[in-house]
């Protein structure tokens, strides 16, 4: 399902350019529009979940299969060696700012901690 009003989804379906780095059924990735680090990948399930919080056990297959993706990203983005960083924000006070799902893979530098 996706949401008309969702720049994701028109992302996903190809609506609004973006840069691409993997897609499938289940799946698009593509790099973030304004990089936090040399490399800054978002990737998004097809389907339109607006929040974390909002997803449920009918949705454990879709998450555990974007994490063994994003890994199979990081490896093909040559982030695994030195580490990297997976982000998921949630919400306002999270720093969330497009309400469809996205794991920030963030790497290619040293990567600060805590964050702001
Ligand atoms: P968040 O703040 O966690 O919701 O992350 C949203 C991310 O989407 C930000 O890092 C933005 O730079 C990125 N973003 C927003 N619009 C686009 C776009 N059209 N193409 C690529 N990345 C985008």
């Amino acid at each position: 399902m996706t949401d008309s009003d969702c720049i994701f989804c028109k992302i996903a379906g190809g609506e609004i350019p973006s840069d691409p780095v993997y897609s499938d059924e289940q799946f698009y990735a593509f790099r973030d529009i304004n990089p936090g680090a040399p490399t800054h990948v978002l990737i998004i399930p097809r389907k339109h979940i607006a929040h974390i919080t909002d997803a449920g056990p009918e949705h454990r297959d879709l998450l555990g299969d974007m994490l063994l993706r994003a890994n199979e990203i990081a490896v093909q983005e040559g982030l695994t060696e030195k580490g990297f960083r997976y982000v998921l924000n949630c919400g306002e006070w999270g720093g969330q700012s497009v309400f469809h799902i996205h794991l920030h893979i963030l790497g290619g530098r040293a990567l600060a901690w805590p964050p702001g």
